[in-house]
């Protein structure tokens, strides 16, 4: 949650440098916004001053770097952990309530806060989506979406504690699906699909060994 400034008009203190007004209302992420980013990216966000595209040693490439304070803005994929919560071969799936993708299926998962592990973030928000505590088992895989890879997708292999999964904003549809029965044509992302393609065949494989 953001700390937003205690009574006392600070707003108007620092106007001169921060002309922009503060809203305390709790927002969504625009995901069309946010696919603006990197390349839209104007401003330094450390001192506020202009950025220009500037050839960066030692490898020679690009990146918006500061004018003022030579802040250099090496935009990264997105990292999100999530994991595959498996209950007699079946593995559980939530009907995404929020964009991007809202109405298809998709595991537990999200963003991995900044100064965050993969494997905390994993069962935060499986925690979140589906009010289920989880044991995280070994890693799955690091999934990203060929044609756009702006975020790497780390996923667990995971099993429920005893309390059943529950439906929240997030997660409109919550049930555990068998192999047969997974809805392909209703995957919510390439990293979900991937992700469940090498969980059937790792599947496949150990019951043949
Ligand atoms: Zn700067």
């Amino acid at each position: 949650m953001h700390k937003h400034s205690p009574v006392g008009d600070p707003v108007k203190k620092h106007a001169h440098e921060h002309p922009v007004e503060e809203n305390d209302s709790p927002v969504h992420a625009d995901h069309r916004v946010q696919h603006r980013f990197p390349e839209q990216v104007r401003f330094c966000a450390l001192c506020g001053s202009e950025m220009g595209m500037r050839t960066v040693l030692p490898d020679h490439k690009r990146f918006k770097v500061c004018g003022r304070c030579g802040f250099v803005f090496f935009a990264g994929p997105k990292l999100v952990a999530g994991c595959l919560v498996i209950d007699a071969g079946r593995v559980l799936l939530l009907r995404r309530g929020i964009e991007p993708q809202v109405g298809k299926w998709t595991f537990p998962g999200g963003y991995v806060d900044f100064g965050e592990s993969a494997a905390a973030a994993a069962l935060r928000e499986t925690r979140e989506e589906v009010g289920m505590r989880v044991e995280l088992g070994r890693l799955l895989g690091i999934y990203s979406d060929p044609i756009r890879p702006i975020a790497a997708v780390v996923v667990y292999m995971a099993t429920a504690a005893i309390e059943e999964a529950s439906v929240t904003d997030e997660a409109t549809e919550v049930r555990y699906f068998a192999p047969a029965d997974i809805p392909w044509d209703e995957i919510a992302f390439t990293t979900t699909r991937d992700a469940l393609r090498d969980w059937l065949a790792q599947d496949k494989a150990e019951q043949r060994a």
